[in-house]
């Protein structure tokens, strides 16, 4: 199958599906990833016959053999966006190509096959169809959408699994921010690495998440949000925190944030940012930027604003910075302007109240 291939959904609805009244109690306080729509995606893969059994159906769990080649070596990729209620009852996703793209060179990097890219639209459109009704009305919620992918054949043989599924899961979530935007502490890790040259640091692989885990639970134990990773081989250049890009805002408007070197998530919302920033006729760097730099200008006040992005809570405001020797303050630790700038466009566009000059909105309904 070429890029542009798809498959007929079967649908079948779920014979069960939560009661309305359930259901709005539900989205009225979704949290984040706990609660779930009544239905999945599965789309099934085996060498010699491509992807095939495409359907809507009700979400369940997934019987698996204790000899599932995931379980053992990891292969799983995996994609978050979300789908938007417009404010004529429609539903729209922001830059789901986007999405489809990174999966695809996700799965490249991990040796699995690639789901084409119009069949991994075509199954976000089918499951928001099936659970439109579980899409939060409230403006500040959104339907989070998880496709993944894993090897599922039944082999403890070391090799790339010659059979997949792909799944996409739904969950409805609030306002990241409960009372408005707030700055994140974050911890910078001097002892462990997200991701060496090479390795799978751009594919967006359960694993990298795993090897981030140890490092994130030292942010909490030092009393910080979010962990800060620096560069493997020299431990000097800022990458990335956990799930989010991070950029920099100094004093003559410019904005830096780290190259795309490979080990660093190519992030869609960080590449919405460097958009909307030019558009505004602001300059924006892809350079390196050391830990000491960082230090150095946050002291000089050359650094005024800090923030980190991603599908999740969008634009995130940097305000302490925390490490094994010491902590520091960018600017006087409160959200920057420019960074709540950015935020309200790339939100108003992300909700339809904003025009959309890229064409990033995707109609779905
Ligand atoms: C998903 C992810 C991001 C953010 O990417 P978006 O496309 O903006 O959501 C950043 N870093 C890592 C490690 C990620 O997994």
């Amino acid at each position: 199958m070429s890029g542009g291939e798809t498959l007929d959904f079967e649908i079948r609805p779920n014979p069960a599906p939560v009661a309305a009244a359930e259901r709005s109690a539900l989205l009225a306080n979704p949290g984040f990833g706990r609660i779930f729509t009544d239905h999945m995606v599965t789309i099934r893969y085996a060498d010699g016959k491509g992807w095939y059994d495409a359907r809507v159906e009700a979400r369940a769990p997934i019987p698996m053999d204790p000899a599932t080649a995931v379980l053992h070596y990891a292969q799983e990729i995996f994609e978050g966006l979300k789908a938007y209620r417009s404010a004529d009852g429609g539903v729209t996703m922001f830059r789901p190509d986007a999405n489809a793209a990174r999966f695809r060179a996700s799965a490249q990097r991990m040796a699995m096959a690639p789901v084409p890219e119009r069949l991994f639209l075509d199954a976000l459109d089918a499951l928001i169809r099936t659970d439109r009704d579980w899409v939060p009305d409230d403006p500040e919620g959104s339907l989070y959408l998880r496709p993944f992918q894993y090897a599922s054949e039944v082999f403890l043989g070391v090799k790339p699994s010659s059979e997949y599924l792909f799944v996409i899961i739904a969950s409805p979530v609030g306002s990241y921010f409960k009372g408005g935007v707030q700055p994140v502490n974050v911890w910078v890790s001097r002892d462990y690495s997200r991701a060496a040259n090479g390795g799978t640091g751009a594919a967006k692989c359960g694993g990298n998440y795993a090897a981030s885990l140890v490092a994130q639970a030292e942010a909490i134990e030092h009393g910080c949000d979010q962990v800060v990773f620096l560069d493997a081989s020299e431990q000097r250049y800022v990458e990335e925190l956990g799930g989010m890009n991070v950029f920099y805002v100094f004093d003559d408007g410019s904005l830096t944030t780290p190259p795309l070197t490979g080990t660093i998530l190519p992030g869609i919302t960080r590449e919405s940012v460097i958009r909307l920033a030019r558009d505004r006729g602001l300059t924006v760097r892809e350079e390196l930027y050391s830990y000491e730099q960082w230090q150095a200008d946050a002291r000089s006040g050359r650094l005024r604003e800090a923030f980190a992005c991603g599908t999740a809570a969008v634009i995130t405001p940097i305000g302490t910075v925390r490490d094994r020797d010491g902590e520091f303050t960018v600017a006087d630790g409160k959200a920057g302007e420019v960074t709540m700038s950015l935020r309200d466009t790339l939100v108003g566009i992300q909700r339809g109240v904003t025009a959309d000059p890229h064409g990033w909105v995707h109609r779905v309904l």
